[in-house]
C-alpha cells in the first residue's frame, strides 16, 4: 500500500511507492519506508572496503582454482571415469581453505 511521505530534499508529498521524487528527482531507498514517515537520507555513499591488492589477488586466485576444480569434479562425475580425478577434490578443498585464510587475513587487516 502506498502512503504519502515528505521528500527529504524538497518537502513535496510523494508516494512511498515511487523510486524517486517526481518533483526534484531525489532517490528513495524502498527498504527505508517501513513506517513511511521518516525516509532515510540516501545521499551517503557506502564506505568502500580498502583491501590490499595482494589479498584481492589471492582471493581471486583462490576463487578461480575453486571454480576450475568444481568444474573438473562435475565433468569427472558425468563421465563416470574409473580413475576419478581425486586431485581436483583435494585442490577444491585446498582452495576453500585458501579462501578462508584470505578472508581471515582481510578481516585481520581491517581490525
Ligand atoms: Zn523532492
Amino acid at each position: 500500500m502506498a502512503t504519502l511521505i515528505a521528500c527529504p530534499a524538497c518537502n513535496a508529498s510523494v508516494s512511498n511507492a515511487a523510486p524517486t521524487c517526481p518533483k526534484c528527482g531525489h532517490p528513495f531507498v524502498q527498504s527505508g519506508f517501513t513506517h513511511g514517515l521518516n525516509p532515510r537520507h540516501t545521499g551517503q555513499v557506502v564506505t568502500i572496503e580498502k583491501t590490499g591488492k595482494g589479498l584481492k589477488l589471492a582471493g581471486v586466485l583462490g576463487a578461480l582454482v575453486l571454480i576450475v576444480s568444481v568444474v573438473m569434479v562435475i565433468v569427472g562425475l558425468q563421465e563416470g571415469s574409473k580413475d576419478f580425478p581425486a586431485i581436483w577434490i583435494v585442490l577444491g578443498v585446498l582452495s576453500l581453505i585458501w579462501l578462508l585464510i584470505v578472508r581471515v587475513l582481510t578481516w585481520w587487516k581491517h581490525g
